[in-house]
C-alpha cells in the first residue's frame, strides 16, 4: 500500500517494520512525533485482515497519542506498535521477546506498554529484552502495572466538568440526580461506576460479560441494559467505556444524553460524526483529553517526573483542560473535537517553531 499517500499519513516520522520468521512477528511500530519527547504509545495485538488495515491502524493511532501527550502536558510524542495476529492463537513468549529486540534497537525513541490484545505479563516478557517498557507489574511507581484506575479517575473528573459546564457549577463535585450510562464495565468502566455511584448518580450498565454486569448492578445498584440499546438511554451522560467508533451517522440521531463522556479510545467513527454531536446540542468530551488518566500515570512513572501525588495533580487537570474546549467550542460555535485537535496541534507547532 502507498503509505505516504494514505488518509492516516500526517507526516510520521518514522515506520519500522519488525518481522522475524521463527516466532511468526509481523509487526509495524510508528514513531508520529517526538518533538515533545519519546513517542509513547501501547503495543496492540489484533487478527488484521490484511496489512493495509494494520499500517492504516498504526498511523492512526500513533497520531492519537502525540494529541493525547501533547494535551495532558507530558513530554512524550506519540508512537504505537500493532502485531499482525490473533493474540489467543499466534501469540508466544518468544514472539514477545523477537518484538522487543526490535523496540531495544529504537535506543529509547519509542515506548511501549499495553495495549489490547496485550496484558502486563506480556509486557513483563517484551521487558526482558528492552528497557524501554512502561506499565510493569513491578513498577516503581503508583500504577502497579495497571493504569485503567488511573483513567476512570480522569474519566469521573472529565463528567464532573462536562456536568458542571452544562449546570453553570464550574466547582460541582457530586453527580446527584444524574442518569448515567456506562457501556463496558472492564478495567476501567467498573471503577468508573464505583466514583460514580459515591458521587450520587444513578447508573444503567451494560456488558456482554454477565458477571461483571451482575456484579455493578449489585455493588452500585444500578440498571442492567441490553448491549444493543444502552447507547439510547434516556439518560444526562452516556460514558462509552468499550468500543471505539460507536459515535456515527446511525447511532447519533438516537441518543438521548446530553453529554457523552466516556475512556473507549476513538468513539467517533469519523471526524465529521463530532459536527454531528454539536449539531444536536450534544457536549462531546474528546477521548483522549477525558481518557489520559492512565497515560499519565504511567509517564510519571517511566520518567519519574514525581511520585503519585504529583501525577494525581497532573490528572485533576482533566477537568479544568474540557472545561476550557466546552468554553470555546461554544465561544466559537465549534465542535470540542475540533477545538482539542487544533490545541493539540498547536502544541505540537510551538515546539517545531
Ligand atoms: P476492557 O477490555 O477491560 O473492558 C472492556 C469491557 O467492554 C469488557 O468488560 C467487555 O466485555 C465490554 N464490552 C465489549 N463489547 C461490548 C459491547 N458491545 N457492549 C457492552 N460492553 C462491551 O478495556 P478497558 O481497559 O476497560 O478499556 C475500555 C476502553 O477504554 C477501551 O476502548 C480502551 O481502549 C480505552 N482506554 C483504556 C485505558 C486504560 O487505562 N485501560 C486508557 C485509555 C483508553
Amino acid at each position: 500500500m502507498p503509505v505516504f499517500e494514505s488518509d492516516n499519513f500526517d507526516n510520521h516520522e518514522r515506520l519500522v517494520f519488525c518481522q522475524d520468521a521463527p516466532t511468526g512477528l509481523n509487526a509495524i511500530i510508528a514513531l508520529h512525533n517526538t518533538a515533545l519527547g519519546p513517542a509513547a504509545g501501547g503495543c496492540r495485538m489484533w487478527a488484521y485482515q490484511n496489512e493495509t488495515d494494520a499500517i492504516n491502524d498504526v498511523l492512526r493511532l500513533s497520531q492519537g497519542m502525540s494529541y493525547k501527550n501533547a494535551m495532558a502536558e507530558l513530554p512524550l510524542g506519540g508512537g504505537k506498535t500493532v502485531i499482525i495476529g490473533d493474540p489467543n492463537k499466534t501469540k508466544s513468549d518468544n514472539l514477545l521477546r523477537a518484538l522487543g529486540k526490535y523496540i531495544e534497537r529504537l535506543a529509547g525513541d519509542y515506548v511501549t506498554g499495553q495495549d489490547v490484545g496485550v496484558n502486563v505479563n506480556d509486557m513483563q516478557v517484551i521487558a526482558t529484552e528492552t528497557r524501554y517498557v512502561c506499565g510493569l507489574s513491578k513498577g516503581n511507581g503508583c500504577s502497579g502495572g495497571d493504569p485503567s484506575p488511573r483513567t476512570a479517575f480522569g474519566v469521573f473528573l472529565g463528567i464532573l466538568a462536562a456536568a458542571g459546564f452544562q449546570t453553570d457549577e464550574p466547582d460541582r463535585t457530586d453527580l446527584k440526580e444524574i442518569r448515567i450510562a456506562v457501556q463496558g464495565l472492564g478495567s476501567v468502566g467498573y471503577h468508573l461506576c464505583r466514583h460514580l455511584h459515591e458521587a450520587g448518580a444513578q447508573l444503567l450498565v451494560s456488558d456482554i460479560d454477565k458477571d461483571r454486569l451482575n456484579a455493578a448492578c449489585v455493588e452500585f445498584g444500578a440498571m442492567p441494559v441490553d448491549t444493543a440499546r444502552i447507547l439510547y438511554q434516556e439518560v444526562d451522560v452516556l460514558s462509552p467505556c468499550a468500543l471505539g467508533a460507536i459515535l456515527n451517522q446511525h447511532s447519533i440521531p438516537k441518543i438521548k444524553a446530553s453529554i457523552i463522556a466516556g475512556a473507549a479510545n476513538n468513539q467517533l467513527a469519523t471526524e465529521a460524526d463530532g459536527k454531528l454531536l454539536a449539531d444536536r446540542q450534544i457536549l462531546y468530551a474528546p477521548d483522549y483529553v477525558i481518557n489520559a488518566g492512565g497515560v499519565i500515570s504511567l509517564a510519571y512513572e517511566y520518567l519519574h517526573l514525581g511520585n503519585e501525588q504529583d501525577a494525581m495533580k497532573q490528572i485533576s487537570k482533566i477537568g479544568p483542560r474540557l472545561t476550557t474546549i466546552f468554553h470555546l467550542a461554544r465561544e466559537e460555535n465549534r465542535p470540542t473535537n475540533e477545538i482539542a485537535d487544533r490545541m493539540a496541534q498547536q502544541r505540537l507547532a510551538r515546539i517545531y517553531s
